[in-house]
């Protein structure tokens, strides 16, 4: 025998994607593999001979002919079936390829995994980046958005690239961390997590009208939601997005969303401006009851899902 294949099986989801996933990192001869199962975290982590990674499989290939005694040196945790809470957090390096502006003060970051990991991050769930600063570790989550709306960067030839994490990130000129991320030049480095984060697909099954409700960059994980309504589950038949902001230039992918909404009737889109210049014809307001009411309409048969990401105040205003 000449090679092991390793296949990573989950069980299907009938019509819906499955919300879990499997990290892959071949660093220096460490082989380190993690499959998300439900809340339950597998994993393989060995220093291993040789070996080759591809999309969902991997093959071990033999560097010498003849029998192998064990598949290599087992190290922390191989083998091991725990609750994903109870396994730190991995971090692995990527590099920034890319930076664009989306709004004035909102920037979208792509970061290249290093050749040897293999990541897909499920939709609404989010990373951590990490980094030092001023002697002090700090970590922060965001939510990679949809790649297939990133718009094509003539910069960076590879659009394709499976492992790359697109990050929408408003930078805040006081913050701690993203003042360091924004001022990282084309080719630096930044440390990632594997997915986190509670959020799961299972009760999107049979939803026929989505709801989902963003304010500022809470708008970041409705972006692959919207993608994976329209494309992947086919019983709904209305997706609608409500999206708040203060002031009409702080609207993120505000064409990207009104393009979409051209092209697919089943999607729709409506903005809520609570600091509108004149001129401004569309909703204002901050959200509540009259503007909910009027928006999430429950026709009779109708499966409705409510989805809502924000600020604490934001959220927990509208879950009241
Ligand atoms: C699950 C999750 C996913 C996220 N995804 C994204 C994403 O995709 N994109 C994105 O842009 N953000 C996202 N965030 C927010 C992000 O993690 C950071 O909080 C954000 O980038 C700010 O980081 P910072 O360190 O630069 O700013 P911070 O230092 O946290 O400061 C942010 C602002 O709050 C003010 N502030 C800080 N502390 C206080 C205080 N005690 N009292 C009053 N004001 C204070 C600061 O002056 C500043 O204006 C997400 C958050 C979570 C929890």
């Amino acid at each position: 025998m000449r090679s092991i294949l390793i296949l990573i099986l989950t069980p299907p989801l009938p019509k819906i994607p499955s919300s879990g996933c499997t990290t892959i990192d071949l660093q220096d001869g460490v082989l380190r593999l993690e499959a998300l199962l439900g809340k339950m975290s597998y994993m393989l982590h060995l220093l291993q001979m040789a070996c080759s990674v591809g999309k969902v499989q991997l093959k071990i290939a033999k560097q010498t002919r003849g029998k192998w005694a064990s598949l290599g040196q087992p190290l922390e945790c191989h083998n091991s079936f725990l609750p994903q809470k109870g396994r730190a957090l991995h971090y692995r390096d990527c590099v920034l390829v890319s930076k664009t502006q989306v709004n004035h003060n909102t920037c979208l970051f792509r970061l290249q995994l290093r050749c040897g990991t293999v990541m897909h991050v499920p939709v609404g769930k989010h990373v951590y980046l990490k980094t030092r600063i001023q002697e002090a570790e700090v970590v922060k989550p965001y939510t990679p958005v949809d790649q297939s709306l990133v718009p094509a960067d003539p910069l960076v030839p590879d659009q394709t690239h499976g492992s790359d994490l697109f990050l929408m990130v408003k930078v805040y000129p006081d913050g701690l961390f993203t003042p360091h991320l924004n001022t990282l030049k084309i080719g630096d480095h930044m440390l990632v997590s594997g997915p986190e984060g509670p959020f799961s697909l299972r009760p999107l099954r049979d939803v026929t009208h989505l709801y989902l409700l963003a304010a500022g960059t809470g708008f970041t994980p409705m972006a692959r939601l919207i993608q994976l309504s329209l494309q992947d589950l086919g019983t709904i038949k209305k997706t609608k997005l409500l999206f708040f902001n203060r002031q009409e230039e702080d609207i993120m992918w505000r064409s990207e969303m009104d393009d979409l909404a051209a092209k697919d009737e089943r999607f729709q889109v409506e903005y809520v401006l609570s600091e509108p210049r004149a001129g401004w014809t569309g909703r204002t307001g901050r959200v509540d009851q009259s503007v909910l009411r009027d928006v999430l309409g429950r026709p009779d048969g109708a499966k409705c899902y409510v989805c809502v990401c924000g600020p604490a105040a934001f959220t927990e205003l509208t879950e009241e």
